[in-house]
Order: structure tokens, then C-alpha cells, then sequence
């Protein structure tokens, strides 16, 4: 959470002075007199609860807590993410062309084959020449210009064989029209990412298999190794796109649906035989943050059982943070802390609890009853009549 309102003009400097030391709640006046208005609303709608001692929080996390992970990323915003907006003019339309880059379906190798292009990372004569590494940057194929990015994958007379022969070498010409980088006319191909029609490949996805063929060919000739000829190789790169399209499309992804808990355990939502037991729904109007809003739904979901009697559950939820957070002793330091504190204070009156991770297949009731709350705006327990004829009464309603 961010605060708008700016910094000075007045003589609070801690947040404890906002908290009124009796009933240990927000002192709203001083907040509302000290703060934007929706500022304001933001924290006083914050939970805090008392005596709870004071930490470090690391925003890098969701969960306000250190990692090593999330100073990782951090560091690597810092260092890259700068640099990678000012190189590239920091336009949505860059942005595009790592996204489509990343979503190419080529193997994993393609694609880092792609990222270097982009990134003029490929060690072409030329390029190693200019850093003084070797003398001659010539091309060693044709010997007829430098070895480039550009004429590695475009310009090289072997490589305008290939292209040609398997009909593509038009639409690269029209590329080549203006004076343009090798990277330039990469980042071109990918940003448009245009179909080829007969063949139902994206054009990138073709430029970038043939130039890693292409590349990988180029380093066996250095080494006095045979190539095949042109439209050998034309060949080789239709089919590398085509099979590797056909293969993943194949692999259709594993549906995890629910699961029972074991005897005597309820899961929350369901019991072991896969009967309803209880459900609720509740709906709150304002909300600081996601993370709040999946602290507010264990919280309920806790509570629940505990008002119908389980003494023994298991906790599904597909929000990773909350697993963890409630795994470590529901210690947290992001803005939902106070919940979290009163969720540990039920959850340690359970006999047995445990908390899993699920994927969102597995919990289409709770996405159900999630959007029947925004419809209704209301709250609701379900403890005794199947929830199907009350949920369909409420919507007669
Ligand atoms: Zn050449």
C-alpha cells in the first residue's frame, strides 16, 4: 500500500500515534485530519489488533517477510529494468515483443537463441572482431560481407538459399527494405506476429527455428564439419517448427480436481464422502488488498467449522501465500497481519488442522460461491439444507 498524501506538515511521525492507546483502534479523526481521503480509507481499514510487537517488514514480498527469492527479483528490477526501459525507449509495444517472444512455441533452446539475437548476444566474426577478440569478422560461408546477426539469419547467400527454397524470402526482403539492424528486423517479426498460412506456424516462430538451425550449421562448417544443402535444411526447419507444434499440442494438461480427505477429517469445503456439510459466502465491500481479501476468506472458512463443530480438518486453498504463511505459524507482515493473528487464535482450538495447497480446479465451489457474493452482496451460512436449493432460491429472489 502506498500512501498519496505527501510527506510533512505535521508533527506525527509514527504510526502508533494514530492508534488510540485505550481501546487500541484508530484515532479516524486524527487520520481523516492528517490524511487524503483515500488515504484515509485505506488504513483505517486496516485491522490492527493490541499488543502485538513491532517488525521489520520487507515489501518485496507479498508476505511482508525476507526471502531470498524475493530479494532476487528485486535486485534484478533494479538492475535490468532500468536499463531494459531505457534501451528500449520503455514502450508498451517492446514490452510486446518479450511477451511474444516468451510464448513462441519453440523449444526452450529457440527461444534463448532469440533472446541473444535480440539482445545482439549471438558471437558473430563481426561482433568479435569489433571487440577486438579476433581480426577478421568476415563471413565464413560466402565470404561476402560481414559476419553479422543480420546476415546470419537474413542476408548470407546459404541463408537466402534456405529461405528462398522454402518460400519465405519475399516476406524477408520487404524486411530488409529499410536499413536496419539484424535485431531490429527480429524484434519486427516477433512484435507483428503474423501466421503463416498452409503451414499454421507463426512467422517468428520459423525466423527463430531456422536462425538456431541456421546458426548450429554455420558452427559445424567452421569446423570443417559437412552441411546439407539448402533445401535440405529449408526442410529440416519446417519440420523442427512443425513437430515440436504438433508434440505440445498433444500434451493436454493433467486436471486435478477435488479430492476426499481422509476418515474423520472435513476438508474445507467438503467432508470425506464428498457431501456438503456447510458453506458460506461473505461479501466485503472494501478491501485494502488482494492478500487481505484471501486472509478474510481462511479466516471465515476456519470460523465456519468451528461454529458447526469439525474438529478435524484440512485446509485447501490455492493462494500459495496463505499456505505458507498459516505453515509458519501464521506469522506475517503485510497489511492483513491482524487477521492472520486471530485466524492462528482459532486454528490453534482445532484438535488436528493442516493447511494444502490446491489449484483452482479443485475449488470451483469456493469461485462459485465467490461470485455469488458479488451478485448478492450479502452474506450467508449454509449449515443445514443443501446449499443448491438455497443458492437457487436466492436467485429466484
Ligand atoms: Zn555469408
Amino acid at each position: 500500500m502506498k500512501i498519496q498524501t505527501p510527506r510533512g506538515n505535521n508533527i506525527v511521525t509514527r504510526v502508533d500515534d494514530l492508534i488510540n492507546p485505550v481501546d487500541s483502534t484508530w484515532d479516524a479523526d486524527l487520520v481523516q485530519s492528517i490524511f487524503w481521503g483515500v488515504d484515509a480509507s485505506r488504513i483505517l481499514q486496516i485491522p490492527i489488533t493490541s499488543g502485538r510487537e513491532d517488525c521489520v517488514a520487507w515489501h518485496y514480498n507479498r508476505s511482508g517477510m525476507f526471502s531470498v527469492k524475493s530479494a532476487y527479483h528485486g535486485q534484478w528490477k533494479r538492475t535490468f529494468g532500468a536499463r531494459l526501459n531505457m534501451a528500449q525507449g520503455g514502450s508498451v509495444s517492446n514490452v510486446q515483443v518479450w511477451k511474444n517472444l516468451w510464448k513462441l512455441q519453440v523449444p526452450g533452446k529457440v527461444k534463448i537463441f532469440g533472446w541473444r539475437a535480440l539482445q545482439g548476444l549471438i558471437p558473430c566474426r563481426a561482433i568479435l572482431a569489433n571487440k577486438h577478440i579476433i581480426n577478421e569478422g568476415a563471413c565464413p560461408v560466402c565470404r561476402n560481407g560481414a559476419e553479422d546477426i543480420k546476415h546470419i539469419m537474413f542476408t548470407c547467400d546459404r541463408v537466402r538459399a534456405v529461405w528462398k527454397s522454402i518460400g519465405v524470402w519475399e516476406k524477408i526482403n520487404s524486411l530488409l527494405e529499410t536499413d536496419r539492424s539484424g535485431s531490429i528486423v527480429l524484434e519486427e517479426v516477433i512484435r507483428r506476429g503474423e501466421q503463416i498460412h498452409g503451414l499454421g506456424i507463426v512467422f517468428a516462430e520459423l525466423m527463430l527455428t531456422g536462425g538456431w538451425l541456421l546458426w548450429w550449421e554455420r558452427r559445424q562448417f567452421v569446423h570443417g564439419e559437412n552441411i546439407q544443402s539448402p533445401s535440405r535444411s529449408g526442410l529440416s526447419i519446417i519440420s523442427l517448427a512443425k513437430n515440436y507444434k504438433l508434440a505440445t499440442k498433444q500434451e493436454s494438461r493433467l486436471r486435478q480436481g477435488w479430492r476426499k480427505p481422509p476418515e474423520n477429517f472435513l476438508k474445507l469445503n467438503r467432508d470425506e464422502l464428498g457431501g456438503m456439510v456447510a458453506a458460506t459466502n461473505t461479501y466485503i465491500p472494501h478491501l485494502v488488498d488482494a492478500p487481505m481479501a484471501e486472509a478474510f476468506a481462511l479466516k471465515e472458512g476456519i470460523m465456519l467449522d468451528q461454529h458447526i463443530g469439525g474438529n478435524r480438518i484440512i485446509v485447501q486453498s490455492d493462494c500459495m501465500d496463505i499456505v505458507e504463511i498459516m505453515r509458519n505459524g501464521g506469522f506475517t507482515a503485510n497489511s492483513a497481519a491482524a487477521i492472520y493473528d486471530e485466524s492462528h487464535t482459532v486454528w490453534c482450538g482445532f484438535q488436528e488442522i493442516s493447511i494444502e495447497h490446491c489449484n483452482r480446479d479443485a475449488n470451483q465451489v469456493a469461485h462459485e460461491l465467490a461470485r455469488r457474493a458479488l451478485y448478492t452482496k450479502e452474506n450467508c451460512i449454509w449449515d443445514d439444507d443443501p446449499l443448491v436449493s438455497s443458492w437457487m432460491r436466492c436467485r429466484m429472489m
